[in-house]
């Protein structure tokens, strides 16, 4: 072993007998056994690996914890601490941390690793403040949060060695996220070491030159500070107010800002200094602050009793600035040690040894502090079950994901990659269709989870299905596939119902040239449409029959309707056409639309149909197995049932092929054989020789009445000796 080896695993031994120490003090009932344990695997899987610095790995876990033994944390977060990136960083699973460690460390443990992964950086606020949340909601463990503040503070002490870039990444990063979260969770003093340090790291000129300015007043300043401090003492010794009196400067970072926000320098930032006075009642703070006023004179609009209205982390303390000796402003901060405490660890003193107690009660000041610390969970269950099992799941509701550039999207629980696209904007939600959530396709259905970074295929032209509405969650979404519905519908109907008012007139043979437009709108009007449109839209959407439409619009033309009419007689002669649409087949309950056989297809009775309203020629109707129709179908809300009409007398050309064998007398057989099945040829053409197979082919067209009826043909055809093969051609 090299010298250097065993001086460093002197000081990685040194290091942990620190912690052992300093656990044995804090803790003194806890066993050390596992921690002991967690120290040896840890060592062990970190043994080759060294830091930036070239120290070995071993010490960060180390330091980590020992930040997390000062801070009194339980067992399992030291643990945590000390095995904190063994998952991430070394062949060490978290199963086998479970195997010895249990479920809750093993738990810490993988929160922590996860968090590690996430790239964080971000420079917008929202955004960041939609991180922080994140973050929060994704650990259901607090302590996932404190040791890994606890971790960033010592990479954040320890980086010096890095390369300039990553220093500033790793610093933005804590500005933006972790040192808010230590802020939200009352962690003072942790806060404030994070942003001196990434104010450092981020804005060195500036912060040398504030660092450098303070400098040159320190021996002022610590004059001024002692002389009141003193004078504070004596005052209020002399009252019998029990009181520890601290001065202090305030921090780095907070002076910069305020100096940036106000615009003013060093020597205009009135609570530059400060004095801090611990007393041990409520009461004594009052009675302190008294004392503060009779002996300095208090600068008006600074006296803040946040003891009373607590901030919304639940710090408390009275604030007032007074003039000092030498006529200087110094700030005075009230508080009890109970108070004092939580300003300086917040959550974390919940885990803080305390002598005989097992738990916190129910009516613990920290459960009730606690409570209101996480206003942002609307509903805390029962405190005291929440406290027992250190379970916290803050934004029950929310579901933090992300796009693939890392914009935070917050939605409500089981949301779907709908929702997602509908509030990145409104364009991509109407073309959607479909969605990639790290990096697999999903179904439309997928209940979004924490963390998805979620991609949307889109396709120009496609609209939202009314299907997506029992899939989405949020009222935006849903607000705009309705919307879109609504819309395409309405179109829909309009064009359907101004071809349907066409197709009536001329089968009436009325003629709607000689209606003006002043009609139109005087008979919508007695239809009750305000519009045209409306009146369209109405008859497309089968409210009123087209004839007593026409009725009103050309009483001399149209003749008035007997309240029971029989259906016209459907066309018995040649092949309905375009232009006339269709009377075999009607539009589910909607009588009387346009509509017409697709040509691809040209289905015949008995066949399954569907409809699918086209633009200007009214609703086309396809065979179900038509290969057009899973295309078409995209767009769902084009789709309409339709079925065949009762009427049955009239006939359909289908065209088909036959494969035979070339034979004289084939011809002859096909030709009677359609003959006793009473159906007609309409056209016939035979040609020997098939591309090069020897052989005959023969296209014909016949008059066939329904499904059954073709069936019958081909089957009867097939059975000719002779015949290889029938096909029905388009
Ligand atoms: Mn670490």
């Amino acid at each position: 072993m090299s010298t250097d080896l065993v001086s460093a695993t002197g000081l990685v031994e040194q290091l942990y007998a620190e912690l052992e120490q300093k656990v044995r003090l804090l803790r003194p009932k806890d066993d050390l056994t596992q921690l002991e344990k967690a120290y040896r695997l840890a060592a062990d899987a970190h043994k080759s690996q060294l830091r930036q610095s070239g120290e070995p790995y071993m010490v960060h876990p180390l330091q980590v914890t020992l930040i997390l033994a000062d801070m009194q944390m339980d067992m399992v977060c030291l643990e945590t601490g000390l095995l904190h990136d063994t998952v991430e960083d070394t062949s060490v699973s978290i199963d086998q941390i479970r195997r010895t460690f249990g479920e809750e460390v093993a738990g810490c443990v993988d929160g922590v690793t996860k968090l590690s992964k996430l790239n964080l950086y971000s420079r917008e606020e929202r955004q960041a403040e939609s991180v922080r949340k994140m973050l929060l909601a994704m650990v259901n463990d607090i302590r996932v949060i404190i040791v890994k503040l606890a971790d960033r503070l010592h990479n954040m002490r320890t980086m010096d060695a890095l390369p300039r870039e990553r220093q500033e990444r790793i610093a933005q990063e804590t500005l933006d996220i972790y040192a808010p979260i230590a802020h939200r969770l009352g962690m003072g003093k942790i806060r404030g070491e994070l942003e001196d340090l990434s104010f450092k790291y981020l804005e060195p000129e500036a912060s040398a030159e504030l660092r450098r300015e303070i400098d040159s007043y320190r021996q002022q300043n610590e004059e001024f500070l002692n002389k009141m401090r003193h004078d504070v003492e004596v005052n209020l010794a002399r009252e019998n107010i029990p009181a520890r009196v601290e001065g202090r400067v305030k921090r780095a970072y907070s002076i910069y800002q305020k100096m940036k926000r106000q615009k003013i320098g060093l020597e205009q930032v009135y609570d530059l200094l400060a004095l801090r006075i611990i007393t041990d009642s409520v009461k004594n703070c009052y009675a302190a602050l008294g004392v503060i006023h009779n002996e300095w004179h208090p600068i008006p609009g600074r006296i803040k009793d946040f003891i009373a209205i607590p901030r919304p982390n639940l710090y408390q303390s009275l604030h007032t600035s007074v003039i000092g000796p030498g006529g200087r402003s110094c700030e005075v901060q009230i508080r009890t040690d109970e108070m004092h405490r939580l300003a300086e660890e917040g959550i974390a003193a919940h885990w803080k040894y305390k002598e005989g107690r097992k738990g916190p009660g129910a009516d613990d000041q920290r459960i009730i502090w606690l409570r209101q610390l996480v206003e942002w969970q609307k509903e805390l269950r029962d405190p005291g079950e929440f406290m027992s099992t250190l379970k916290v799941d803050l934004y029950p509701e929310e579901v933090y994901t992300f796009t693939p550039k890392g914009r935070v999207i917050v939605l409500p629980r089981d949301a779907t990659p709908i929702d997602f696209a509908f509030s990145i904007h409104s364009d991509v939600g109407n073309t959607c269709v479909g969605a990639k959530v790290n990096g697999r396709i999903v179904p439309l259905k997928y209940a979004l989870k924490n963390g998805d970074v979620v991609e949307i295929l889109t396709q120009a032209g496609h609209l939202p299905s009314k299907d997506w509405l029992a899939l989405v969650k949020t009222s935006k979404a849903r607000n705009k596939i309705r919307h879109v519905i609504n819309t395409t519908e309405r179109a829909k109907a309009i064009e359907i119902g101004q071809k349907y008012l066409e197709r009536e007139a001329r089968r009436l043979g009325a003629q709607l040239s000689r209606v003006t437009r002043a009609d139109l709108e005087s008979v919508a009007s007695d239809y009750g449409c305000g519009k045209i449109e409306d009146l369209h839209a109405a008859l497309g959407y089968g409210k009123f029959s087209a004839r007593q439409v026409l009725q009103k619009l050309a009483p001399d033309q149209v003749e008035a309707l007997p309240a029971e009419v029989p259906k016209p007689p459907p066309s018995t002669t040649g092949q309905p056409t375009e232009a006339t649409g269709d009377l075999v087949i009607k539009v589910k309950g909607c009588d009387d639309l346009l509509v017409y056989r697709a040509k691809c297809c040209n289905p015949i009775r008995g066949e399954g149909i569907v409809g699918y309203v086209t633009r200007g020629k009214g609703v086309a109707v396809h065979s179900t197995n038509c290969s057009n129709v899973q295309n078409l179908m995209y767009e769902v809300e084009r789709k309409i049932d339709v079925e065949w009409a009762r009427a049955a007398s009239e006939t359909f050309p289908v065209k088909i092929q036959i494969y035979t064998d070339d034979r004289p007398g084939m011809l002859n057989q096909l030709t009677s054989l359609l003959f006793a099945e009473q159906s007609n040829i309409i056209s016939l053409e035979a040609r020997s020789e098939h591309k090069g197979v020897e052989g005959a082919v023969i296209d014909m067209t016949i008059e066939i009445r329904d499904k059954k009826q073709l069936e019958r043909v081909v089957s009867a055809v097939r059975r000719i000796s002779g015949v290889r093969d029938v096909e029905r051609t388009q």
